[in-house]
């Protein structure tokens, strides 16, 4: 194959409807015949059958097989990527969310950017990126000559690159965890409405914070005056350093792991010194539930792990939250507060709220909704692209 050569995948016939609705994800099936020599993580036109150009994406082998990255007959090249990451940032700005207060968001959300298979973290001056397809991963240095080139030297000095764990094995293909610019004398601490945390991006999970929970973090804080506050599965602590700047009485916080639990202590030590108000527990969140007294706690925060990455999870993940949210409901005090999350993709709103009404009904307590909550304008979902929606939480009075 000559250099720079674009493949082109052809549809079989009336395969093209979704992408004329700018949807941007072709199935496998959808395609009529691959052309010889393609690799994974190239770049390909797409075309319909009746040969007209429909996009320009990522090609991968699975059930997804093109990541539409424009639907547009243009280069993948520098400043494709420095056009779209500039309108990201751009959006971030001027909604607000980069300010004396805040240097923490979501830079790129895959899909809500129009970036299918790439996440960008910032953390003041760090970003932290990871590919979640072949493609994003091969084109990872123009990425970083883009982000360099929007943000300018004096707003970024470190780039940290994460694939551990994101792409699909493949043995030609080494996972990289490095850093693509700077890596030396990083300041890790991050503010989010003028609250530090220590982000540790080496070692945590994902970028190394959940930058979703900024808002309903803030939520929280206003329930939070003289109140008697649990947060389950707390990770670095996010909605427990809110809830102490807010007045709460005491914050109790657990996390089974004790690398996370740690995380905590030190993210409240950040912001207020020794802190005798708060306590934090390694343990597993359904034990430490059952063994907990009842009418401990006015607020309690159920922030779980996704229960289903897939859609033969479904059930099973439906059947945890509705325990959790049982477990939740027999301890609150009667004027209690929950607020209830899950964060997987593949269960609905309305799955996720027939779980939580089912745990109500069974704990026979009056129970109302306050808010819905879902994810912050930093993810946006890509209104031809639902499947962007995930987060979802509910906050409800528990009499
Ligand atoms: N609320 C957090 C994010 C939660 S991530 C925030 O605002 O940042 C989910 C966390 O649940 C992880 O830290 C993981 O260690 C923890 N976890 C997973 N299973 C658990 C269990 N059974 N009991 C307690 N914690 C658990």
């Amino acid at each position: 194959m000559e250099a720079n050569k674009t493949h082109h995948i052809i549809l079989r016939p009336k395969k093209e409807e979704s992408l004329r609705r700018f949807h941007p994800w072709v199935f496998s099936g959808a395609i009529a015949h691959l052309p010889q020599g393609i690799q994974e993580g190239d770049v390909v036109k797409v075309f319909s059958a009746g040969n007209e150009f429909l996009g320009v994406g990522h090609y991968q082998i699975g059930s997804i097989s093109v990541r539409i990255l424009t639907f547009t007959d243009e280069a993948i090249d520098v400043d494709f990527f420095i056009r779209r990451i500039s309108s990201a940032y751009n959006m971030r700005t001027e909604i607000g969310l980069l300010r004396a207060d805040n240097n923490t968001f979501r830079l790129i959300h895959g899909e809500g950017d129009f970036l299918p298979g790439l996440i960008v973290d910032l953390y003041g001056k760090t970003a932290v990126v990871q590919a979640h397809s072949v493609g994003m991963d091969a084109d990872k240095e123009k990425i970083v000559a883009a982000l360099q080139q929007v943000l300018g030297k004096e707003n970024l000095e470190n780039i940290y690159y994460k694939s551990e764990g994101t792409l699909p094995f493949k043995a030609d293909i080494e996972p990289t965890n490095e850093y693509l610019l700077g890596g030396k004398n990083v300041d890790a601490v991050a503010l989010e409405n003028g609250l530090k945390f220590n982000i540790d991006w080496l070692r945590g999970q994902k970028t190394g914070f959940f930058v979703d929970q900024r808002e309903n973090r803030r939520l929280l804080e206003h329930y939070a005056a003289g109140k008697t506050v649990l947060n389950m599965f707390c990770y670095t602590g996010g909605f427990s350093v809110y809830a102490l700047r807010g007045g709460a009485q005491s914050v109790h916080s657990v996390d089974s792991s004790s690398k996370a639990v740690s995380l905590t202590d030190e993210n409240v030590k950040l912001n207020f010194g020794d802190e005798p108000r708060h306590a934090s527990f390694s343990e597993d969140a359904f034990k430490f539930l059952r063994e907990s007294e009842k009418d401990t706690y006015d607020l309690i925060i159920l922030d779980p792990p996704a229960f289903a990455k897939h859609r033969g999870a479904v059930n099973n993940a439906l059947q945890g939250y509705k325990r959790l949210n049982l477990a939740a409901f027999e301890k609150i005090k009667s004027g209690g507060i929950l607020f209830t999350f899950s964060c997987s993709q593949v269960i609905s709103k309305e799955q996720f709220r027939l779980a939580v009404f089912s745990a109500a009904a069974i704990s026979g307590r009056k129970v109302r909704i306050l808010h819905q909550l879902a994810q912050p304008a930093d993810h946006p979902i890509n209104i031809y692209h639902p499947e962007g929606e995930y987060l979802k939480g509910l906050v409800l009075h528990v009499e």
